[in-house]
């Protein structure tokens, strides 16, 4: 970390900071002051590579394409025998891809190739077939070719040693491909992210035992281990703490022990907050936030030891949607991604009425369709209370609405992102 880089403690000295009203933004770029990638590395295979975050640039050992090669299935002949009208050559042979021609190829010559075929370097230029008339061993071409046309070069994908992939790349299956197209077979990655999480809350009870009064399932658990195990990080569920300074104690050293990130849910709300809070300050260092934003308003962030913490709130959709908003950013810096692209934001219609007081950032939970003249818009799914899971499992993006924004009305353009294949 730069000597730039302030303490949790002094960015809560800060005039501008306000833990009661810390709007969305500021939460994530305090955060992101924290943030360096994880060291160490390790050699992946190819297969292995998919999802992981490259630690080194993969250099390429080849040219690409390693020959000047044909972009169609015509004729290699010399620009210069074309002339201003038709031209007639001999066809001395044929290219075949994988197959070079090796003879030679005298004046008023040309050979019939094929589509990847090796150009021999006395051949400049590619006439498609389409544009020629053959007859036996003779070939007739009209006017009007361009020198080079049709002719891929060799390096002009990728020089050797040129940069085939930058470090900080996740890797994605054209990757993969990408690497086996230039013979590699191993990739430098950066470890994997190791993050603990578990739930807190003397309501809860894992599945598989049955309710009593007032006890819930914990859902939260499952949501958080979907959501990290689409990240490609190694995590650790410590299962349900109950709201027990001593336990949770056991659990935070514990925790802090094993992983480079713990995340909780629950027990950082108002009320709660106190117990924790006093907890955790003696563990590490944790700052307290409420968010203005909805769903989602209490959140934690700090180190214990070396590792990071969020505090995620108890309530199901709060979770998800501070773990999106705030968490898998994060996590990606962790993991060595550079740079880190926010999901994308679009802008569509919204074909809902959507209730909205200014004041807060709003998440709600929408769902992105295609009508069948190819119109894209957006609605809202049905009621958005933050324990209410239906609303995020029937959505496919968040329609944001910002700060200042009030109610909407029908044919408002709003800001939509998509979230399908990310959470
Ligand atoms: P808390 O932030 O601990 O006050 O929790 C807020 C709400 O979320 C309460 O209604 C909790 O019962 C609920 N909740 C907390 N943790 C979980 C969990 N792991 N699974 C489902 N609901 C939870
Ligand atoms: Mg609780």
């Amino acid at each position: 970390m730069s000597q730039t880089t302030p303490t949790l403690r002094e960015i809560s000295c800060a005039d501008d900071y306000d833990p009661n009203s810390m709007p969305v933004d500021q939460a994530r770029g305090l955060i992101a002051r924290f943030l360096s990638p994880v060291v160490g590395v390790e050699r992946a295979g190819v297969r292995d590579a998919l999802g992981r975050i490259l630690a080194e640039d993969v250099i390429s050992p080849v040219d690409v394409p390693a020959h000047d090669n044909s972009a169609m299935d015509g004729y290699a002949v010399r620009h210069a025998e074309l002339g201003a009208e038709e031209a007639t050559l001999r066809i001395a042979g044929t290219a075949y891809a994988g197959k070079p021609y090796a003879g030679p190829i005298g004046a008023g010559e040309c050979i019939r190739i094929m589509t990847g075929g090796v150009v021999p370097a006395s051949m400049d230029t590619i006439v498609m077939q389409e544009h020629t008339r053959a007859v036996g061993e003779h070939v007739t071409i009209g006017p009007g070719h361009r020198k080079g046309q049709n002719l891929r070069r060799a390096g002009e994908d990728l020089a050797r040693g040129g940069v085939a992939l930058p470090r900080g790349k996740l890797m994605t299956p054209a990757d993969i491909g990408l690497i086996a197209s230039l013979g590699i077979a191993e990739v430098s990655v950066h470890r994997k992210l190791r993050v603990a999480f578990f739930s807190t809350g003397d309501e809860l009870v894992s599945i598989g035992s049955t309710l009593a009064e007032g006890q819930i399932y914990d859902s939260n658990r499952y949501t958080l281990f979907g959501m990290l195990n689409r990240l490609g990080v190694d995590f650790i569920d410590m299962g349900v703490v109950r709201d027990d300074p001593g336990l949770l104690e056991k659990a935070f050293v514990d925790a802090a022990e094993i992983a480079d990130v713990i995340i909780t849910s629950g027990g950082v709300s108002v009320g709660e907050a106190d117990f924790i809070k006093d907890l955790l300050n003696q563990l590490g260092e944790v700052l307290f936030w409420k968010i203005a934003m909805k769903p989602g308003r209490p959140l934690a962030y700090g180190k214990i030891g070396k590792a990071h913490f969020f505090g995620l709130p108890g309530n199901p959709v709060s979770v998800m949607v501070t773990f999106y908003q705030f968490v898998r950013d994060a996590l990606y810096v962790l993991m060595g991604r550079d740079p880190v692209p926010s999901l994308p934001v679009l802008k569509v219609e919204c074909t809902s009425s959507l209730k909205k007081a200014p004041g807060r950032t709003e998440f709600q939970r929408g769902i992105l369709a295609c009508d069948a003249s190819g119109r894209w818009s957006v609605r809202v799914t049905g009621e958005q209370g933050s324990g209410i899971l239906r609303s995020m499992s029937e959505a496919n993006c968040f329609i944001i609405l910002p700060t200042d924004q009030g109610n909407v009305v029908p044919g408002t353009l709003v800001d939509v992102q998509v979230m399908e294949g990310a959470v």
